[in-house]
């Protein structure tokens, strides 16, 4: 009896060959794009303590009431949960090794994430982020790099219709303040709020301002700013950004309900959103987490980062790309008899040592079958070796592609034929 076919988890998407040599080029771009700006690498696990998000996420965000991944391990009963994002990661990691002692730290984080949310286009329940953190720094120098950054980035990947969206989230005595205040306002409007907006009055009254509800709207519009409510330093600070952004051209616009999600930021908090992906309009978003560390059991330091969707940056940069493979393979290596087979194998190894991409064709099969392989695999040439070829220690070379007529090249001469070939008008 036929088994059923398993399928992967919903919201979980597969990479296929084509579209996954596409992520990896642009890792690539991303890579070259942080290493420019100073950023190294950092690695941490997948899976980490439930608490680590519980406290650094913050117990009345989206992501810790209702997004986690959570279990429990059958085999030793601790708490853990797959990665919702990666700053509170990389603050512990950075925390239990001290890289923190003495220095400050430019790191990226680059891989998959996981939200338990309702799938649509650009929102999926396992998706990946570029995390970018900024340890140990306290001015708006620092902020302002991370945007201008991005804007860089957005630059390199040909990315149109982008745009900047900055606040400032004050400090936890001027939150403080607003807060009450936003609770008094709140509360003589609880008959507009929904069920969340009544649930988080007085739990997270700032997310409340964060709701997409049309019927709330008005009262979230007239709602106390907390910008308003800001001290002298922290609007130094925020000048300080913005006097940098200004010098460095990179348009901006002041939203000044733009709370973010999470519970640890203050100060500078940022958005890129796009009108290109429809609900999904943020590609990229962050801010200064200046408490997060010590609240996560280290000395205190300020820090600040970004995370950008990768999802979604990639499909604002694959629509103006051609579709189809990214890479080219050089050559296809197809022959017939045994002796024709042995010298394949060995020429085809001589040309990797020597750099060049080839698929030595694996299988048997008339020449007819495998020239349809050859050409299916998109190689630039093929090498074909029969009887006469190994009589005569050559091999024909046919190009594939761009026409051409197939030449026979004595073996002792083929590496430096292709080079000749595929690099030699690149010089
Ligand atoms: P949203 O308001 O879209 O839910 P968020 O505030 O939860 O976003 P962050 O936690 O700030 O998002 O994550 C940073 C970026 O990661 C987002 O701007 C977005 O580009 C991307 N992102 C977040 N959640 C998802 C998801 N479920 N699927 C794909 N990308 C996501
Ligand atoms: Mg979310």
């Amino acid at each position: 009896m036929a088994q059923q076919k398993l399928q992967g988890i919903r919201g979980m998407n597969d990479l296929l060959p084509d579209e996954a040599e596409r992520w990896e080029a642009f890792e690539e771009i991303v890579r070259d794009w942080l290493k420019s700006y100073g950023y190294r690498p950092i690695r941490t696990p997948i899976l980490e303590p439930t608490a680590l998000f519980v406290r650094g996420v913050g117990e009345h965000t989206d992501i810790v009431e209702k997004e986690m991944y959570s279990f429990e391990d059958r085999l030793n009963g601790e708490q853990l949960t797959m990665r919702p994002e990666g700053t509170a990661a990389c603050v512990r990691a950075v925390t239990e090794h001290n890289l923190l002692y003495g220095a400050s730290q430019r790191l990226y984080y680059m891989g998959p994430m996981f939200r338990h949310e309702r799938p649509q286009k650009g929102r999926y329940r396992q998706f990946h982020q570029v995390g970018v953190e900024a340890l140990g720094f306290s001015g708006p120098d620092v902020d302002a790099e991370l945007i201008v950054m991005c804007r860089r980035l957005w630059d390199d990947l040909g990315l149109e219709d982008v745009t900047l969206e900055i606040n400032s989230l004050g400090d936890a005595a001027e939150r403080a303040q607003h807060r009450q205040a936003l609770i008094a306002y709140l509360e003589q409007h609880q008959d507009v709020l929904d069920d969340d907006g009544k649930r988080r009055l007085h739990s997270n009254p700032l997310r409340v301002l964060d709701s997409k509800n049309p019927a709330m709207q008005e009262v979230i519009e007239a709602a106390p700013k907390l910008m308003d409510f800001l001290g002298e330093e922290s609007l130094e600070h925020f000048e300080g950004v913005t006097a940098l952004l200004r010098e460095a051209a990179v348009p901006y616009r002041i939203n000044p309900r733009l709370v973010r999600g999470l519970d640890y930021y203050n100060r500078t908090v940022f958005e890129w959103v796009t009108t290109r992906l429809g609900a999904q309009a943020t590609i990229c978003a962050g801010g200064r987490y200046d408490s997060l560390i010590e609240s996560l059991g280290g000395k205190p330091a300020p820090a600040a980062g970004f995370a950008m969707g990768m999802e979604r940056v990639m499909m604002m940069w694959m629509d103006g790309q051609e579709s189809g493979p990214v890479s080219r393979l050089d050559a296809y290596v197809v022959y017939q008899g045994d002796a024709a087979q042995r010298l394949g194998f060995r020429l085809g190894e001589e040309l990797r040592a020597a750099g060049f991409s080839v698929v030595f064709h694996c299988g048997g099969g008339s020449f007819k079958a495998q020239m349809k392989k050859a050409d299916a695999s998109g190689a630039t040439y093929a090498i074909v070796i029969g009887e006469d070829e190994v009589a005569t220690q050559s091999v024909s070379l046919k190009p594939l592609r761009e026409g051409g007529e197939q030449e026979r090249i004595a073996v002792d001469a083929l590496t430096d034929e292709l080079a000749e070939r595929i690099y030699g008008s690149e010089e």
